[in-house]
């Protein structure tokens, strides 16, 4: 079997470890000058010095990555891929004032989405799945956090689901399913909110966990997670601890969407164990007391607030300053961070959140894929993990948030 040696890298990141960072250890990324790493059938067999790594080699292809950085391929645990249209309406309408809850009461926001997923085909929603999976790997991600939500029926949920497991069928990157069921109340339920409940928690999620999704991650039900929007607007904690209960029920793991608008106490979902708390804009220092200690990951989605022009972002310094493991992640999404570049996310994440870029580059590698339970065979590069690399044209990594709006990626690997 020949292998493949990248090698002469400038800076080799190896975010070494399975456990996710929290504190200094977040600033450390275990830099290797002159960096080199070679795979094997997609699994890393040697990390090191160019020198050192070369010595063990026997057949190789290689690739020159001279005035290259590499890097662990970026883990974006947090994205809504199944749409249609962009909302161009609702982008000139909070352009000229209009908030978000605005817009949705107009008829524009999450629910303007349902028409184009109802009325596609599976193949076509997993045509603009697939289009935004090559997207992303094309800026350096490796593994997506999928999630549906835009069809809001069992039939349309489903329909979601399975257009993300035929586009993941094409993707060479790992992709994690998650029913999102539960985003906002669809149309027809506006009057019957429980009702709806009742639908995801008794059809939608024993459905999916009868299902399952052979992925290159391993085998996987229709999905792996059920997430919940807990918003004004949304969803009340009532009403979505009833529906992490269902999932716990039927063996799926869960993650919520949080604190996005409003402040919700997080210690309300602590017997779920969620994988993930997602957005955490309002957050109190009981939350991040909790979260220091939980085996759960906080993940901010700074995007969202860049494009919805919001002055206010996730208080990362003060999470991290207090020991709280941080993700980040795209978000993507067509009315709130229509954007599938993780290197974006970090630029906005250190200029706006005051995270350094080593603390931008770990959240989104190791603790991203701890938040989707990958990290043993995520989000590092040693032996033994899987070969997901990201190459990026520049000579220290600093650089991957610093030149922003381009894309530096040179190549990806999987
Ligand atoms: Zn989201």
């Amino acid at each position: 079997m020949s292998a493949t040696l990248l090698t002469n890298a400038s800076q080799l990141l190896t975010l070494r470890g399975c456990a996710p960072r929290r504190g200094a250890s977040m600033r450390d990324l275990g830099i290797i000058e002159d960096g080199a790493v070679c795979i094997e059938d997609g699994t890393i067999t040697a990390v090191g010095t160019s020198a050192e790594v070369w010595e063990q080699m026997k057949t190789v292809e290689v690739i020159d990555c001279t005035n290259k950085v590499i890097l662990p391929g970026f883990v974006d645990s947090h994205t809504h891929p199944v749409f249609v249209h962009p909302r161009l309406i609702d982008f000139e309408k909070r352009i000229a004032g209009a908030h978000y809850e605005e817009i949705a009461a107009a008829g524009g926001g999450i629910r303007s989405s349902l028409r184009g997923v109802r009325e596609s085909s599976e193949d076509q929603l997993a045509t603009h799945v697939l289009k935004a999976l090559n997207e992303m790997s094309a800026h350096g991600t490796t593994t997506v956090e999928a999630k549906s939500g835009y069809g809001l029926s069992v039939e349309d949920e489903i329909h979601s689901l399975e257009a993300i497991r035929l586009a993941a069928e094409q993707w060479t990157g790992t992709v994690v399913p998650t029913l999102l069921g539960a985003h906002v109340v669809p149309p027809e339920y506006r009057n019957d909110p429980e009702k709806y409940v009742g639908i995801v928690c008794d059809q939608m999620i024993p459905y999916v966990a009868e299902e399952h999704f052979d992925a290159p991650a391993g085998s996987y039900k229709l999905a792996a997670y059920v997430d919940v929007f807990c918003e004004r607007g949304a969803f009340t904690p009532d009403q979505c601890v009833r529906i992490l209960r269902a999932a716990r029920n039927h063996g799926l793991k869960t993650r919520i969407h949080v604190g996005q608008l409003t402040h919700t106490a997080l210690d309300l979902f602590a017997e779920f164990h969620p994988a993930s708390v997602d957005h955490l804009d309002h957050l109190s220092d009981a939350d991040i007391a909790w979260l220091a200690t939980a085996d759960t990951v906080a993940t901010l989605l700074p995007a969202a607030n860049y494009f919805l022009g919001l002055s206010v972002f996730p208080p990362a310094r003060k999470l991290i300053d207090n020991g709280v493991a941080v993700a980040l992640a795209t978000d993507y999404n067509p009315g709130t961070s229509p954007t599938t570049s993780m290197p974006l996310v970090l630029s906005v994440a250190c200029t706006h959140m005051k995270m350094s870029p080593a603390e931008a580059i770990t959240a989104a590698t190791i603790n991203g894929a701890c938040a989707l339970n990958l990290q043993h065979r995520k989000g590092s590069l040693e032996p033994g993990k899987d070969a997901d690399i990201a190459i990026f044209d520049a000579q220290d990594y600093r650089e991957i948030p610093y030149w922003f709006g381009v894309n530096r990626c040179s190549q990806t690997i999987t």
